[in-house]
């Protein structure tokens, strides 16, 4: 870890009660850069959220870390993600579990995502162009959920039933313009769910249904590729 802006971004994290060395080791190893356009290289390296393409953003790193964190992972374990925007919070999760699915609604957006997994050589993500907010049957249930995208006032209904026995779900609710609670339920059992408010957030919002017209040939590629 040469990079003096790498070694000050992890002191701060630290500072801000980042304590989990797991996740700090990866934040340190996964490079940052390579998940934002080129506009923004200079920036990738400190604590902010920046623009990814069609008004996304990709978070800044305490989020990451902070809902990392809580999701208390274990290398056995098999998390789905709701919002591959970059793909750089599935890029963490990957170091830290077995699997990781992550669902993304903007296609062009997953393709560049696909692209980062593959030139870093992360073989454990599946990702997928679709509603996140209907989860992901297929594959359920799953250890782990988080949401990169809010939730206007509950969690959808799927993401709490895909979720296994002893689970933890991480997500951000409250509409746009509201205040934004970022929040983690656990399955105690299969009717039971206990809730814990975090810390305030803010997200963009949990959108259904996979946008039409968004093909390769709207959007200009370039502009999102790192
Ligand atoms: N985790 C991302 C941050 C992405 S921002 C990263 O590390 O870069 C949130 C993303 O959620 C956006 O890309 C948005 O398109 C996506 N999103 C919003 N609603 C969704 C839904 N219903 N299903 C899947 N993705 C959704």
């Amino acid at each position: 870890m040469s990079d003096p802006r790498k070694i000050r971004l992890i002191m701060h994290l630290r500072q801000t009660g980042i304590t989990d060395t797991n996740v700090l080791s990866a934040i340190e190893r996964v490079p940052r850069d390579h998940f934002i356009p080129p506009a923004f290289h200079d920036r990738a390296w400190e604590d902010e959220a920046l623009p990814i393409g069609l008004g996304q953003t990709i978070s800044q790193p305490f989020i990451v870390s902070y809902m990392t964190q809580n999701l208390e992972l274990h290398d056995r374990q098999r998390v789905l993600e709701i919002g591959t925007g970059s793909g750089y919070q599935a890029a963490i999760l990957s170091k830290l579990c077995r699997r990781v699915y992550t669902i993304e609604r903007h296609r062009p957006l997953l393709h560049v995502a696909e692209q980062n997994f593959s030139d870093l050589k992360i073989r454990n993500v599946t990702a997928i162009c679709g509603d996140g907010m209907k989860g992901w049957a297929e594959q359920a249930p799953f250890d782990r959920i988080i949401s990169t995208a809010a939730a206007s006032d509950e969690p959808p209904p799927a993401l709490l039933e895909q979720l296994s026995i002893g689970g933890i779900l991480i997500i951000p609710v409250g509409g746009q313009g509201q205040a934004q609670i970022l929040r983690r339920y656990q399955r105690e059992s299969e009717e039971v769910y206990s809730k814990r408010d975090l810390i305030p957030v803010r997200f963009v919002p949990l959108l259904p249904d996979v946008p039409r017209g968004n093909s390769y040939s709207d959007i200009d590629l370039q502009e999102l590729r790192a």
